[in-house]
């Protein structure tokens, strides 16, 4: 198995009849994903996602991938296959189209139109979109593309398969086998063998799952679980889910006709989904079961199912604010249900406590992944895996769509099939497939574009340790005035702390230190100001660290006067 070097420098030019494969994203994470395929000059992209920020990134709205390797050949580029609807698949393309707006956008009818409100809301007008079905072949340049019908937490997902002169990649994309989906369009696995015979020389697979033993359980075996709870509930019932996860709220809104309530949605998202996936077929809304939020308040408790976002625990989301009892007009009352029908994403989980918490000291009943089958993975587990490496016979493997024990617990599980390549490759490393065989050439730099407020890729990872600094440490400004004819401390040091000690006294004590610091340093003939602020921010970081044990961030400031 060939492994990430940390020594990869850039990458040669491609050998002519290559194929050139770097992942922008989403290989070390879950999340961003983001792959560029390059063949004679041009590029082909698929996907452009978003990385929901965790507890170390403070302030950061999202994290994209690093357009940098590709932003002057912007013009070469092809199209960008979505592959499906995710957010950590489509959610950066906006990003990505403020660069260049008409790069043609390929996807299936959902994924297109779940992008297309998102394109909507950030104002990007005139963007080229070919919607494509399962079956469907369609050239872009010398990528020759066929789409194959995938099974996820998402519907109308699209595997792909890319033909160019250096031979066959299939993509996954996201996907899972279950056999009896809802809508019955399951991965296709007659299409994953007939490229096969034709021969994939490389396979590129989700690896989520991959640790997981086993096959994921069908979305349908949750039916039976909301039925029963639905059953047991003599009150009102609020379900949170992805706004994404179409089957899950059918299955909500078919119990809920089932038991006789009426079902209103929450949150900006749901309701916005949820009218696309009507409007296009894909959610099947029985006639009057779904009322406004307003309308179902008024109606009996027994009556009214609540379906809304923020199950992951999202400070600001409609779950949050019910179970900080601060959502504006539902108030969440003793004896009520709430079913959390979701994963629990690595990284919420203090977040989701704390509104399962919220809510259970309302009085309500909590019912969750923890204490009932309310949730399945959209991701193939490792017995699925095998099957597909077992159906396809691909050449060389590139596991993609994980965390670095993901992608290696799935190249051992390519192996154990007879794989003879696998290619570990992380977020930036560029792989060339040349005559038929995928090798690791080099590395591109892919690092974290953060996204925060109305600035994208203005806050680095040095703002954010300042930000971890301020938020964990504190921060203690210093302002001395200087005379420049005496060559003497004239006024100061004024010192003020935040998020350290509130009393400006507890810093007498170091205030003569640092006036004789600086006295000495004039004396010495050093007028820099620049370099007398290093000088004060030492002495009063050497006396905090020694006394308090701390390390606050210390802004010193000497002017002349
Ligand atoms: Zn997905
Ligand atoms: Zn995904």
């Amino acid at each position: 198995m060939s492994h990430t070097h940390p020594e990869l420098t850039a990458p040669g030019p491609l050998a002519p009849g290559g194929l050139r494969v770097t992942p922008l994203g989403g290989l070390g994470d879950v999340g961003r994903n983001m792959t560029v395929f390059e063949y004679d000059g041009r590029l082909l992209i698929v996907d452009c996602g978003v990385l929901f920020p965790e507890d170390h990134h403070p302030g950061v709205d999202l994290i994209l991938p690093d357009f940098e390797s590709i932003r002057d050949r912007l013009d070469d580029v092809e199209a960008l296959v979505l592959t499906h609807g995710h957010e950590d698949h489509i959610g950066a393309t906006p990003y990505l189209l403020r660069e260049r707006s008409n790069i043609p956008l390929v996807g299936s009818e959902l994924t297109l139109a779940l992008l297309g409100s998102k394109l909507r809301e950030h104002r990007l007008k005139e963007t080229v979109h070919h919607v494509v079905k399962e079956g469907e072949r369609i050239a872009f340049g010398p990528f020759d593309l066929e789409f194959v019908a995938v099974n996820h937490s998402i519907p109308d997902a699209l595997a792909v398969a890319i033909r160019t002169g250096a031979g066959m990649v299939l993509h996954t994309g996201d996907f899972k086998m279950d056999q009896l989906p809802l809508d019955g369009r399951i991965t296709d696995l007659r299409a994953f063998a007939r490229l096969g015979e034709e021969g994939v020389d490389l396979f590129l697979t989700d690896s989520t799952n991959s640790e997981v033993p086993g096959f994921t359980t069908t979305e349908k075996s949750i039916s039976p679980v909301l039925d029963r709870v639905f059953h047991e509930s003599d009150q009102r019932i609020i379900v949170a889910c992805f706004a994404s996860h179409i089957h899950r709220v059918q299955q909500i809104l078919d119990a809920a006709v089932e038991h006789g309530r009426k079902v209103a949605y929450v949150g900006r998202s749901m309701v916005r989904n949820m009218a696309v996936a009507r409007d296009l077929g894909y959610l099947n809304v029985p006639p009057g079961v779904l009322v406004d939020a307003k309308e179902l308040a008024a109606l009996a408790p027994e009556k009214q199912v609540l379906i809304s976002t923020g199950s992951q625990g999202e400070p600001m989301s409609a779950l949050s604010r019910i179970a900080q009892r601060s959502h504006h007009f539902v108030h969440i009352e003793e004896g009520d249900t709430v079913i959390l029908a979701s994963s629990l994403i690595p990284g919420n989980e203090n977040a989701v406590y704390r509104v399962i918490n919220g809510l259970a000291r309302w009085g309500a009943r909590v019912v969750h992944k923890g204490n009932a089958l309310v949730h399945v993975s959209g991701h193939a587990s490792a017995g699925e895996l095998l099957y597909c490496y077992n159906i396809v016979k691909p050449r060389n493997v590139m596991p993609v769509h994980g965390e670095i024990r993901h992608l290696l617990a799935n190249g051992e599980l390519a192996k154990a099939t007879g794989v003879q390549n696998v290619v570990i490759a992380e977020d930036g490393v560029v792989v060339d497939l040349i005559d038929g065989k995928a090798e690791i050439t080099g590395k591109v730099s892919c690092g974290y574009v953060f996204v925060d407020g109305q600035s994208v890729g203005d806050i680095t990872e040095a703002s954010l340790k300042d930000r971890r600094i301020l938020g964990e440490e504190g921060f203690i400004s210093v302002i001395v005035v200087i005379d420049s004819v005496t060559g003497k401390v004239a006024a100061g040091p004024e010192i003020h702390a935040r998020g350290f000690a509130e009393d400006d006294t507890t810093f007498d004590a170091i205030k003569q230190p640092i006036i004789d610091a600086l006295d000495r340093a004039l004396a010495d003939g050093v007028k820099d100001t620049h370099q007398l602020q290093q000088q004060v921010r030492r002495v009063i970081g050497r006396w905090v660290s020694n006394t308090h044990r701390r390390r606050p961030m210390i802004v010193p400031v000497v002017v002349e006067s």
